[in-house]
């Protein structure tokens, strides 16, 4: 290992408060996708380790779910003020692990994780039930925690995922285990660490590390309440199959192929700016991405030809150079999953614009034109960086043309005519849309998708609503009538 790079984290997983190693679990080599070369060596939790996990977990949720609100908010609180003044630190450990560019690092992953954090600490106290009038008797609801819930992490996010599903269910009062993706395990190892710091009591967030096994292991154990996945559309089909046989409670943030509409009167440098936002941040590998780009036909040219201008000035390279803008693709496998998308778009017809199949780990910012609804380019979610513009000539096509797909996590609108965009959107079926903006998930906002594309929401005060349950208590205050 290169001696600079190595993060290697005391124990592969974390559990009842402690660093937790067996050395008897698969062995995983975690590495820095930007030269593939090892930075930590771990192992997939045995089944010891997954039982000792939701024993824990068992143990520690009624006592933490018995503290006022109030407390369990404050220890949020200070977890995002240890994750705000460690920013730097962090960040690296995050471009480290998910070889994205510190510059985004810096400003994405690990501070929004404290948004939600902040968010749900303050939120958490003014969560009470209702009390409800009935002549002489009455009834008031109580809203109360799941229990254990299990938190399944994807890797593009690694440290925002385990965060946006830690506070809402934490903030409730259930009990966490989660399991980051194999490809990036190293954020939510330290976030346990940052919590306990914070005097979170131990078991209430413990970490498991492995493959899509242990996620099913998981998934499929009696002491589990609820699953919260972020994941592909396949992968989430399994889990809330999974969980359906045990009756447990499900929140699935899976993928897209999300429209963004430019129509002919949109400013063409928000709309380019958004559109590559939308397509290369992150090196595209964002679910929400509008990876369907639909061009009003006069603004084609236009609109193509700033794109092109301003895609050459992207600065790819060494993700831990401040300068760089643009990183690696996760993963070996990865790139080869995209370059033969972009193979496959070139051989059914659609013109390259800019971009092609890069080299080793790196895919550079790519457009396709001429796109049409048929081609695999316009169906399938190819998580890379790579845009298809599609032209169009009216609104009604291009709603219709929008919502012809199995996926509905996003939509984006870009029109100068604010009565035609909230038109459009109220048609286009998607979970979070946005009206001359794209891509843009503050905590305030919920955030999650329709069709294939999932379900429940994450972020804002419409989480709690899956991080929590509603008991009715009837008061009886009047002489109980009886026929018998
Ligand atoms: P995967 O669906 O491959 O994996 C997601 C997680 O599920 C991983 O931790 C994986 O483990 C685990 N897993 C795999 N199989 C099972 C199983 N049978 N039971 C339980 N857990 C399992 O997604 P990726 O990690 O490849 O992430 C990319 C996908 O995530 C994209 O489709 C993207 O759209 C989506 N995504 C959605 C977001 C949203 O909020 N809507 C946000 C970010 C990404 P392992 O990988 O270790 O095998």
């Amino acid at each position: 290992m290169t001696q600079d790079l190595i993060a290697q984290p005391q124990a592969s997983h974390f559990v009842a408060g402690r660093p937790l190693e067996d050395t008897s679990g698969t062995p995983l080599r975690v590495e820095y996708p930007h030269t593939g070369a090892p930075i930590a060596q771990l192992h997939e939790a045995t089944p010891q380790v997954i039982d000792a996990a939701l024993t824990a977990a068992r143990e520690a949720q009624p006592e933490w779910a018995a503290l006022r609100p109030v407390d369990r908010g404050r220890i949020l609180a200070h977890a995002a003020r240890i994750i705000r003044d460690r920013g730097e630190e962090l960040a690296r450990l995050e471009t480290l692990d998910t070889g994205k560019p510190i510059q985004e690092t810096r400003e994405a992953d690990w501070p929004s994780g404290a948004d939600s954090l902040e968010y749900f600490a303050g939120l958490a106290p003014t969560v009470t039930g209702e009390t409800i009038p009935l002549g002489a008797d009455m009834a008031y609801t109580r809203r109360e925690p799941l229990g254990v819930c299990v938190g399944i992490g994807a890797w593009n996010y690694p440290s925002q995922i385990a965060c946006w599903k830690a506070a809402p269910a934490l903030a409730m009062g259930n009990a966490m285990v989660f399991k980051p993706s194999e490809l990036t395990p190293l954020g939510a190892l330290r976030l346990a660490e940052i919590f306990l710091e914070a005097g979170m009591p131990p078991g209430v967030f413990n970490v498991v590390q492995g493959r899509g096994a242990v996620g099913a292991a998981l998934v499929t154990d009696p002491r589990v309440d609820k699953v919260s996945l972020t994941g592909s559309v396949p992968t989430g089909r399994r889990v809330y199959t999974a969980a359906a046989e045990g009756m447990r409670h499900v929140t699935m943030e899976l993928g897209g192929k999300s429209p963004l509409i430019v129509f002919d009167d949109a400013t063409l440098e928000d709309a380019v700016g958004a559109a590559m936002l939308g397509n290369f941040y992150s090196s595209g590998q964002i679910c929400s991405n509008g990876t369907r780009v639909f061009v009003q036909r006069g603004l084609k040219d236009a609109f193509l030809a700033r794109l092109a201008e301003r895609a050459a000035t992207i600065r790819a390279g060494d993700p831990l150079d401040p300068e760089t803008q643009f990183g690696p693709l996760i993963s070996a496998a990865q790139t080869d999953k995209v370059r033969a998308y972009i193979a496959g778009a070139s051989a059914e017809g659609a013109r390259l614009v800019f971009g092609g199949m890069g080299e080793g780990r790196f895919v550079p910012p790519t457009a396709f034109a001429e796109v049409t609804d048929t081609m695999t380019l316009a169906r399938e979610e190819v998580f890379g960086p790579v845009m298809a513009v599609l032209d169009f000539d009216t609104e009604d096509e291009v709603i219709a043309r929008a919502n012809a797909t199995q996926f509905g996590l996003a939509a984006g609108v870009f029109t100068r005519d604010l009565a035609r965009a909230h038109r459009v959107v109220a048609q286009l079926q998607a979970g979070t849309t946005w009206i001359n903006a794209y891509n843009l998930t503050p905590v305030e906002m919920p955030f999650g998708g329709v069709k294939a594309s999932g379900l429940g929401r994450e972020n804002s005060r419409a989480a709690i609503e899956f991080y929590s349950q509603v008991k009715s208590v009837y008061l009886g205050l009047s002489p109980v009538e009886s026929p018998y």
